[in-house]
């Protein structure tokens, strides 16, 4: 008991809420396929970053996550290798279904980038991503998600457009990424994000991310996570 919180305090990060998982000191603490664990040495990650080494293991619980940390500490891999881990453990998709991951970023470039990181983990097992943001024709996307997909990378407005145009249905999804939420409603999204959360089942695992915790993210998080560990890093928050 000592040692973990002192563990966590090596690592910077403040942690609260109940029955809280053990921080993991390596990747190889988290149980992953040998799949996974080639595709994390791929990208030369030798160890995880301190907020990969509490959330990695309360994402994989099944725990719903606020994580407070700034740009730079390796988010994208706290959400998308648990992402990866509950896909694999789901029935195989019926080929025109989907999706089972759903990823909300702020902006098209933010979303590229998470989009390309989540590629590098999900090709070798197989699972579909499909970015839904601007920059591509949203006939194209219509097509790729027709085709069904495991994982969506969107931003909000585009992905209420291709909810609209019944491109997607949300019905098998069970795992929700809200990425950068303070920049998302600064950018006036709340609404959207708040359509888009409605339109996925009540008892999905939900993960929130932001580097600030203003009031109205703070109200978000209240009504749309379910007993939720927070998990600061750092002096932000
Ligand atoms: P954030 O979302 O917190 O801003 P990112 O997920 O974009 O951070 O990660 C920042 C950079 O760190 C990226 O280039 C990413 O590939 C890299 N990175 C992530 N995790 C690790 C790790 N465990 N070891 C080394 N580099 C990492
Ligand atoms: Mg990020």
């Amino acid at each position: 008991e000592q040692d973990v919180t002192e563990y966590k305090k090596s690592l910077g990060i403040r942690v609260s809420g109940f029955d809280v998982p053990k921080p993991i000191k390596q990747f190889g603490d988290c149980g992953f396929s040998s799949t996974l664990m080639g595709a994390i040495s791929k990208q030369a990650y030798e160890k995880p970053t301190s907020i990969q080494c509490q959330a990695l293991p309360i994402v994989l619980s099944g725990r719903d996550i606020i994580g407070i940390a700034k740009t730079g500490s390796g988010k994208t891999a706290a959400f998308v290798l648990p992402m990866i881990v509950h896909i694999m453990d789901q029935p195989e998709l019926d080929k025109e279904e989907g999706p089972i991951g759903v990823i909300c970023a702020p902006t098209r470039e933010l979303a590229h980038q998470i989009y390309l990181e989540t590629k590098k983990f999900a090709k070798p097992h197989g699972i579909r991503v499909t970015g839904i943001y601007g920059g591509m024709s949203k006939l194209d996307q219509f097509k790729e998600l027709k085709a069904g997909c495991e994982i969506v990378v969107a931003t909000p407005g585009r992905l209420i457009d291709l909810l609209k145009m019944k491109a997607l249905t949300m019905l098998k999804a069970t795992y929700l990424v809200l990425d950068e939420a303070d920049r998302m409603f600064d950018l006036g999204f709340e609404p959207q994000v708040r359509s888009i959360v409605g339109q996925i089942r009540p008892d999905r695992q939900t993960l929130l991310f932001s580097a600030t915790m203003p009031p109205k993210v703070e109200r978000l998080a209240r009504e749309i996570l379910t007993d939720p560990i927070r998990v600061t890093v750092g002096e932000v928050g």
